[in-house]
């Protein structure tokens, strides 16, 4: 049997082939046979260019319906699919067709140039086609794509060949390209599918970029996979999402959405009268937002834990408690295991560094095969470089990343532990804690602190923070320095960018 993705989503799709796949804010659907036909163009298309089945098809374009379509044609046609984030300038777009060499780059319009230039450069005499793609879904590649026919015999893959090569975030060193195999998501896709119910007569909201796995793979497979409908919305707005949320089954989201939601009075009970699933993840949700989320909206988010190296690990019950602050238990088909500084697994409520082994775990890394080997353990474990422990009752805690591991005086503080007490403060929107150089301790446990505008934000200062944490932990934990800021730095997924502040702080204490 053909294991090629497309295909097995293709066997999902409705047999009404006029059933909505995308409803898009103007109202306008594309049904399936929709998406069927126009990925058939789009796949006629890219095997005229000229590409090879494991050819690369990069896209740094908005997130539209045709955007969408273009990462079902790559598949279809056999090609690995290389979503870019549309805020990549020169720089990272740069080394980022030089490591992948696509054969075909669709770009937006307003990148043309600048496409044209590094596309040739980054050929080097193999060619790559550049072609656009507009906000609204118009441009070369659908001038190209519409003439060719409107069927396709999906090319025959197997489990093993790659579908997709999702560049990591990169906060430190060089971003690394993650093969993911058509094996590796069609096994997350059943899997999440499954574990949390999806079944005829859902509706997603899709708010998520389009450019991560978050987005891309755990959102739009799971509605493919059903045979669904999804609004399909070109970012998030929380006005939006408050009308579109009485028409949905479920809503995913990183759990900056989630705040903004509640800061929306009108936001409660009656806004989520029809949906049954709120998940959230790429980024820790506090206990709070999950505890006024729950009081506001009745409705308990189930948050859930992976990665781009191979999409979800685990997630809470959909039947069962989902426990706040943790991110439950490990997907049926992967295995997790929290190991100590020489490997061996720790016990309940040790803190250690995650690791995990499944189907769903990705390839390695493109071009890279000394970095692979080194994340991978003997007996085959992913080394996820987060770090974690399990409750009592085997739910999963996540700390934090191992490189935002604080080493002060050769002791490990754990930031995570720091925030949550700063964040319980009065007067605290939230807290990053961070590790500065520091001359005596190598690094000074460090944070960074949102005031509330109100006069309990007003209130606080350096010394009441530290004040009112001495006493409450050891003191080498107590951060040596507060910085009070009105936000956190943050990327597309919300996640808080530890990087930038390290950067933007250190300076400041060695003047
Ligand atoms: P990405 O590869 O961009 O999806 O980022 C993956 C990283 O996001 C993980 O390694 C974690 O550090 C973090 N992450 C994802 N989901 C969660 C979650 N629910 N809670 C805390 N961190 C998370």
């Amino acid at each position: 049997m053909n294991q090629n993705l497309y295909s097995l989503l293709f066997a999902h799709f409705p047999k009404d082939s006029a059933a909505p796949c995308m409803i898009l804010p103007d109202g306008r659907v594309w049904t399936y046979g929709d998406v069927e036909r126009a990925s058939a163009r789009m796949a006629n298309l890219i095997v005229e260019l000229g590409l090879k089945p494991g050819g690369r098809v990069a896209a740094q374009v908005e997130k539209t319906p045709e955007a969408l379509v273009l990462y079902l044609a790559a598949l279809r046609a056999g090609m690995v699919f290389l979503p870019l984030n549309p805020a990549y300038q020169r720089h990272e777009l740069e080394y980022f067709l030089k490591d992948a060499t696509p054969g075909l780059f669709v770009c937006r319009p307003q990148m043309r140039v600048l496409a044209d230039e590094l596309a040739a450069q980054a050929g080097a005499g193999n060619g790559c086609t550049v072609l656009d793609l507009d906000d609204d879904g118009r441009g070369s590649l659908i001038s190209a794509a519409t003439p060719q026919p409107d069927s396709f015999s999906t090319v025959a893959r197997t489990t093993a060949d790659l579908a997709a090569i999702l560049y990591t975030s990169g906060t430190t060193g060089r971003s690394k390209g993650a093969m993911l195999s058509h094996g590796n998501l069609a096994h997350n896709a059943r899997t999440l599918h499954a574990y949390w119910h999806f079944a005829s007569g859902d509706v997603l909201l899709h708010m998520l970029p389009i450019f991560h796995v978050h987005g891309l793979f755990v959102a739009c497979h799971c509605v493919l996979l059903n045979g669904s409908a999804m609004f399909f919305e070109p970012k998030f707005d929380a006005a939006r999402a408050m009308k579109l949320l009485a028409q949905s089954t479920v809503f995913m989201g990183v759990p900056t959405y989630y705040v903004r939601l509640l800061l929306d009075p009108a936001f409660g009970r009656d806004t989520c009268r029809n949906i049954r699933l709120f998940v959230s993840g790429s980024a820790p949700l506090l206990k709070e937002t999950f505890d006024e989320f729950k009081l506001r909206s009745g409705h308990t988010i189930l948050e859930r834990y992976g990665m781009t190296e191979g999409g979800m690990f685990t997630s809470n019950p959909y039947a069962g408690e989902r426990r706040g602050g943790t991110v439950g238990f490990p997907l049926p088909g992967t295995s997790l295991q929290i190991v100590g500084a020489g490997g061996a697994a720790v016990k309940p409520g040790v803190v250690g560094n995650i690791q995990v082994k499944g189907d769903n775990v990705f390839v390695g890394y493109w071009g890279m095969p000394e970095k692979t080997q080194e994340e991978f353990t003997a007996d085959g474990y992913f080394k996820t470089g987060d770090m974690g422990t399990l409750d009592a009752d085997g739910y999963l805690v996540i700390s934090g990343r191992s490189k935002d591991l604080v080493i002060t005086g050769g002791l490990n503080v754990y930031p995570k532990e720091i925030e949550e007490l700063i964040d319980a403060m009065p007067g605290v929107v939230e807290s990053a804690v961070i590790g500065l150089p520091h001359p005596d301790f190598g690094e000074a446990v460090s944070a960074v602190v949102v005031r509330q505008k109100n006069p309990a934000g007003a209130a606080l200062t350096e010394a009441s923070i530290i004040g009112a944490i001495k006493g409450q932990l050891a003191n080498f934990k107590v951060p040596k320095w507060v910085y009070l800021v009105d936000q956190l730095p943050r990327n597309a997924m919300g996640k808080v960018q530890k990087n930038i502040l390290r950067q933007q702080y250190s300076p400041m204490r060695s003047r």
